[in-house]
């Protein structure tokens, strides 16, 4: 197996939402120059002060060494244009969830990933199949599918499309043990394992809701309390944006075809109530 990943060579994240933010970090912290690119000024802008705080946060509980929270800052690169993400050696696409968003966002930057270097998209549900044709070289194209909040989640969901090569595949799982994450390779199918299985749970969370079977609060209370989950699916989709769960199952209703799948009426509702969870400060429950 050859890994060409060089901590002299810089890497880079397009989009800078929560995962974009959380993947800067991870990257940052293992010793990586991260050149990070956000269409949306504002979000730009806040990635370095949103990550500064989670380090200030490890260093004030004793959990990071202050100088090696200063070197991470130091490290992050936020760049206004896509052009100066220079030539790096791995580019993380983490943009929204929009399949002609993140085809422009992936013809744009195929050309400037350094030679030997490897393209991945942090995307949830899109086939990395239909994304891969885009690029030049589809067997450099890989689903690199990080967990929210990155920095705590130990997996990587390593997502195979058609074309992508072995080589592919073994270099990004070392990329994921690099910053200190547990790789584990799956094919790409819709939802890959994670939120096939997961997206039900949470949509069948919101229709027992909308039926008024009890509150939320409840709901979450007996998917804790009564089957050990460390969280309840509606504060799970809070955390995850609404509006990403809502375009998962539209990915998964679209490719797969079977109700199980239809997306729960409500989430549509919340979504276009700009209910969003935790990044809008409102979702199933509030974070004011
Ligand atoms: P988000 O809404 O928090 O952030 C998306 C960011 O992309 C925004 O800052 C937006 O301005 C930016 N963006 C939009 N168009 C752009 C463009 N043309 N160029 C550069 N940036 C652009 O969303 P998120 O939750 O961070 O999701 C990002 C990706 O990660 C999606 O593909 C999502 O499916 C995936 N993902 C999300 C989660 C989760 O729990 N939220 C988990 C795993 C994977």
């Amino acid at each position: 197996m050859t890994t060409k990943m060089d901590n002299t060579k810089p890497v880079a994240v397009i989009g800078a939402g929560t995962m974009g933010r959380g993947i800067v970090q991870v990257f940052a912290q293992a010793g990586f120059e991260v050149r990070v690119y956000d269409a949306a000024s504002a979000a730009l802008e806040a990635a370095p002060a949103m990550i500064g705080k989670f380090l200030d946060k490890a260093v004030s509980k004793g959990k990071l060494d202050a100088d090696a929270a200063k070197a991470t800052k130091e490290r992050i690169i936020p760049v206004t244009t896509l052009t100066e993400i220079g030539r790096p050696q791995l580019i993380v696409e983490a943009a929204t969830e929009r399949v002609d968003l993140k085809t422009e966002i992936l013809k744009s930057v195929d050309r400037m990933v350094a030679e030997g270097g490897l393209l991945a998209t942090n995307t949830s549900s899109i086939s990395i199949t239909k994304l891969g044709s885009v690029v030049a070289d589809p067997t450099r194209f890989i689903g690199m599918h990080f967990f929210n909040p990155v920095p705590l989640m130990k997996l990587v969901e390593v997502v195979r499309g058609l074309e992508t090569s072995d080589a592919t595949v073994d270099e990004t799982c070392a990329w994921a043990k690099t910053v200190g994450k547990t790789p584990l390779k799956v094919n790409d199918h819709p939802g890959f394992v994670s939120n096939r299985v997961l997206m039900p749970m949470i949509n069948e969370a919101v229709f027992t809701l909308q039926d008024g079977v009890a509150d939320a609060e409840t709901i979450d209370g007996v998917m804790t309390m009564g089957m050990n989950h460390p969280m309840g699916p509606l504060a799970l989709a809070d955390l995850i944006g609404i509006d990403v769960c809502l375009h998962i199952l539209e990915v998964l209703h679209g490719e797969l075809g079977e109700d199980r799948y239809r997306p729960c009426p409500l989430l549509r509702k919340m979504v276009d109530a700009g209910r969003l969870g935790r990044k809008a400060k409102r979702g199933f429950y509030s974070y004011e």
